[in-house]
């Protein structure tokens, strides 16, 4: 049975009191919860990585960083590879977040390489991908998102995917109050499980976890979550907010 998982990608916020204070409020709201087949995992800046390890310790909850590096070392100042991540404890890394692309022109080879580097360092990959505004408009969207599966995924070998969970994020629902209707995540998330199929086969497509991306909230995390293909979600606004992010859990 497929994991349902519940992701906070904290993005630039929280100095190590609020990643303490966020994490205590969270571990303590969701200890009663049955959280049986749920992962909840929170990814903080890289200097609160350290911090949250050490929060989550017996709780049900798990850090992941946002980023790393594609080289093992080496003269990239301001980076950080796979290798430091796991020497502190991460065990799950985001890659090919729509605010990486855009703003740190990230590109689906560059993607790839990361992605290889995080499994040879036995790291679990959150691989974010999805569509433009514009490809959206233009009906190129399933075009869009098949292209940068298979530029990113179609190298990697069956048993990669253990360590592989897909986040479907379309650019025009992050951080912008609008979100893909549970329609339109549904046609997507099937698509994308239909495209690793075909490559992969069945069983893996049918394993491999899909989260939707993009300005989930209480108000309609449950309708988001219903849908078939739809295994949780990747939560950026809404999980800086200790009550939010819990009751998007609950809605799981
Ligand atoms: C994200 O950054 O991955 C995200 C989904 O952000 P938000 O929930 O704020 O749209």
């Amino acid at each position: 049975m497929r994991k349902k998982i519940v992701a906070g990608n904290w993005k630039m916020n929280n100095g190590i009191e609020e990643t303490e204070k966020l994490i205590h409020a969270v571990t303590n709201s969701i200890a009663s919860l049955n959280l049986e087949n749920v992962r909840v995992i929170v990814a903080p800046s890289f200097v609160s990585l350290t911090t949250a390890i050490e929060s989550v310790k017996n709780s049900h909850v798990e850090v992941a960083a946002q980023n790393m590096h594609q080289a093992k070392n080496g003269a990239f100042t301001g980076e950080i590879s796979a290798e430091m991540l796991v020497s502190i404890g991460v065990k799950t890394v985001i890659l090919g977040h729509s605010e990486r692309r855009q703003y740190f022109g990230e590109n689906d080879e560059l993607i790839a390489r990361k992605i290889d580097a995080a499994l040879a360092n036995n790291l679990e990959v959150i691989f974010c991908f999805g569509e433009l505004l514009e490809e959206r408009k233009l009906d190129n969207h399933l075009l869009e998102v098949g292209s940068q599966l298979k530029n990113t995924l179609f190298h990697l070998k069956p048993e990669d995917f253990k360590n592989i969970i897909l986040a479907y994020e379309p650019v025009w629902a992050i951080g912008t109050g609008e979100t893909a209707t549970p329609e339109q995540a549904q046609e997507m998330h099937a698509f994308v499980r239909n495209v690793i199929a075909k490559k992969f086969g069945k069983e893996i497509a049918d394993s491999v976890s899909i989260l939707y991306g993009g300005s989930v909230k209480p108000s309609n995390a449950e309708e988001i979550f219903s849908k078939e293909d739809v295994d949780g979600g990747l939560i950026g606004g809404a999980s800086l907010v200790a009550v939010d992010f819990v009751a998007i859990i609950e809605a799981i």
